[in-house]
């Protein structure tokens, strides 16, 4: 992954701090989302009114736009507390048995990137989740024998950014799944407005709505280019204004649409090496270096959502919008 001011995921632990700093602490400060906003706060009042452990949750969609906010919100909200793992933690059932069996009554347990969680863990966690128990292997081979064990009711939070990657089985064991969307500019606006505020930063309005404009509709991406906006004025103009924010973005290279490097490699690929496709997702994450994950998790959503590039069964193709971004010419007919 590149190392990029608009990479979606955080960056390193100073990161990661003013995240937890920043983020809402309930369903009411959270920005956007709102159906998926209502849609929780049904299912944790039922749950509450009924003095029951709410259905599992599986949150789903691109990096940054709130999943890990959103699992700390569930737990707060129905005021239990909260264990924190993630699919490449459990690589081996031994390591989800011990997460599990430790559990306290309640307890709400997000496992973020579940769908990289190993496959003999997944198989324990259906049990786990249909009927609060799973089954300890002992021994190997004819004399292996399985003891069953009964865990505390909890909550499971799961995250992923490829939910399709999710076996059925699994994806069927949630009691409702949340489909985050990118965040309109209005959105981002008001989160970095918030952010703003947490930072004691004076900027006006046209200067938040310039970086919201650049933020991939990812509140992660608005907060940090923020704080590069902050870190400009201190340095040069003394005001966060939209000169200030202009300059700023230009010295990191975010463009007036938020692409960075590996977008604009991407897009310089479909268009002038395979002449606006269609391309595979294969030969363009060869082509540009950068793993296919990547590209279809992170890269993709966003360059689609902004109508650069469209999907066809034969491979990613080129809009006649991309063509102009770039102030190219094609060489034949375009469909977009
Ligand atoms: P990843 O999958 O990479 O961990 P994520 O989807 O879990 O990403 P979060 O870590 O929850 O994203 O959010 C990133 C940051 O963006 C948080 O620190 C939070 O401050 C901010 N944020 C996300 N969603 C919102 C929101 N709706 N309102 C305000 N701030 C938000």
């Amino acid at each position: 992954m590149s190392d990029d001011l608009t990479t979606p995921q955080a960056q390193n632990e100073a990161e990661l701090a003013f995240e937890g700093a920043l983020r809402p602490k309930s369903l009411g400060e959270f920005v956007g989302q709102s159906k998926v906003r209502g849609q929780l706060q049904l299912l944790l009042t039922a749950a509450r009114i009924q003095e029951r452990t709410a259905d599992h949750i599986l949150l789903a969609g691109p990096p940054g736009l709130g999943k890990t906010t959103l699992a700390m919100i569930v737990a707060t909200e129905s005021d239990r507390p909260l264990r924190m793992s993630s699919g490449p933690a459990i690589q081996h059932a031994g390591d989800l048995a011990a997460v599990l069996s430790s559990l306290v009554p309640g307890e709400v347990l997000f496992i973020d990137e579940i769908h990289r969680m190993a496959r003999s863990a997944e198989e324990m966690l259906y049990l786990a989740m249909e009927d609060f128990r799973i089954d300890i292997m002992v021994g190997k081979g004819a004399g292996a024998t399985s003891i069953p064990l009964d865990l505390a009711p909890f909550t499971l939070v799961g995250a992923t950014t490829r939910s399709g990657l999710l076996p059925n089985p699994l994806r069927d064991r949630f009691g409702f799944t949340a489909h985050l969307e990118f965040y309109s500019d209005d959105e981002l606006e008001k989160v970095l407005d918030r952010a703003a505020g947490m930072l004691e930063l004076d900027i006006d309005r046209e200067a938040l709505a310039e970086i919201a404009g650049r933020s991939r509709g990812t509140p992660r991406i608005a907060n940090r280019l923020l704080r590069r906006v902050r870190d400009y004025a201190l340095v040069h103009t003394g005001r966060a204004d939209l000169p200030a924010v202009r300059a700023a973005l230009e010295l990191y290279d975010v463009d007036e649409l938020g692409l960075d490097r590996l977008d604009r490699a991407v897009m310089q690929t479909v268009l002038t090496r395979f002449d606006g496709g269609p391309v595979g997702l294969s030969t363009l994450a060869v082509s540009v270096g950068e793993e296919a994950e990547t590209i279809e998790s992170v890269v993709e959503p966003f360059l689609v959502r902004i109508g650069l590039i469209s999907r066809t069964p034969r491979g990613r193709v080129a809009t006649a919008q991309a063509w102009r971004h770039f102030g190219l010419e094609p060489s034949r007919p375009t469909g977009g």
